[in-house]
């Protein structure tokens, strides 16, 4: 049976650690990292999110602002709260959740955000940054996924990667990490011919697809590494389950190490923004990042 990967307590751990530097920035140079979240409407996962997002910030020893906007916001009034928060020396990450109401462009408020202090990592520049090789704020999700299979694997250097999925905010970027770290990576997507074959191939797999439990154990590779991005909401005998788009019961009897769902992937999301948030700070104000 694999390894169960603990998402969870490598998140705290990351937190405590970003924590500690925390207070390492504070003592010796009077600087305290800020991140501003910025919310728009009343999409009741997102406030979930932001709610959670300000908690784990405020915990890590940073100032954490939230600014709720209603549904109705035109999009002026929130690119010109973007352009305050670029101006704000407080203020080193910024990050707009979305999904944004219909009636604004998600791709110009994301471009508004200073490059800088874009903590999400998807503005153009920081994407062309990554995929140049060049130091960049990277988004979290896929930051988080790269970190849990170093963590398991060691180096990854030479590894087949089949990556499921090239989304923006996940496949893609995943992508780019898993080439930095000198993988042979396969990108899959909807289009892939006989992707069971394609999968079989990885001795690391990450799915970042939104199908839940697609992949099958006998699409992996024996003794393989399953990182599951996945976080779909299911019904399963009257009771509501999340799943992974792995069907962990198959893929845990022939992968070496895998993540679950939840606890997984999950909980490195904010773990990262807060490692984001704290790398943003350092960066404006030419300090070194404290070793951690
Ligand atoms: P997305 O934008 O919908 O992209 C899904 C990708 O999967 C697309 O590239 C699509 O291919 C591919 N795909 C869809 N059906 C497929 C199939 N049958 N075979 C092969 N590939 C297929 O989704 P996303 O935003 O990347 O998110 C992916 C999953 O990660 C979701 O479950 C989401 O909830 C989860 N997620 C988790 C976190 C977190 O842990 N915090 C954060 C973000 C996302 P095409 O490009 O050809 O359409």
């Amino acid at each position: 049976m694999a390894k169960i990967i603990d998402g969870k307590a490598y998140a705290e751990g990351l937190r405590a650690r970003v924590a500690w530097a925390v207070k390492e920035l504070k003592a010796k140079h009077g600087l305290i990292p800020g991140l501003a979240v910025v919310l728009v409407g009343e999409d009741a996962a997102s406030k979930v999110y932001v709610a959670n997002k300000s908690r784990q910030t405020v915990e890590a020893g940073m100032t954490s602002w939230k600014h709720k906007l209603p549904a109705t916001t035109p999009e002026g009034d929130l690119l010109a709260l973007v352009d305050k928060l670029n101006h704000d020396p407080a203020c080193h990450g910024i990050l707009v959740q979305l999904p944004l109401p219909k009636h604004i462009d998600s791709a110009k408020v994301l471009s508004a955000v200073s490059p800088a202090k874009d903590v999400d990592g998807f503005h153009v520049v920081n994407v062309g940054r990554l995929s140049t090789g060049q130091d960049s704020l990277v988004p979290c999700t896929p930051l988080g996924a790269v970190m849990l299979a170093k963590d398991v694997l060691g180096k990854l250097a030479g590894l087949e990667a089949v990556v499921i999925g090239r989304s923006n905010i996940v496949g893609k970027p995943v992508a780019q990490l898993l080439l930095a770290e000198n993988c042979t990576v396969t990108i899959a997507h909807s289009k892939t011919r006989d992707l069971p074959a394609v999968v079989r191939r990885g001795d690391l797999v990450i799915a970042a697809v939104g199908r839940p439990e697609m992949v099958k154990g006998d699409w992996l590779k024996p003794g393989c590494c399953v990182i599951d991005v996945g976080i779909n909401r299911i019904e399963r005998d009257g009771k509501a389950r999340l799943v992974g788009d792995c069907d962990f019961a198959s893929c845990e009897k022939v992968a070496g190490a895998i993540t679950p769902v939840p606890g997984g992937v999950g909980p490195m999301t904010i773990a990262c923004l807060l490692h984001n948030t704290l790398r943003a700070a350092c960066a404006q104000n030419g300090i070194a990042v404290p070793a951690m």
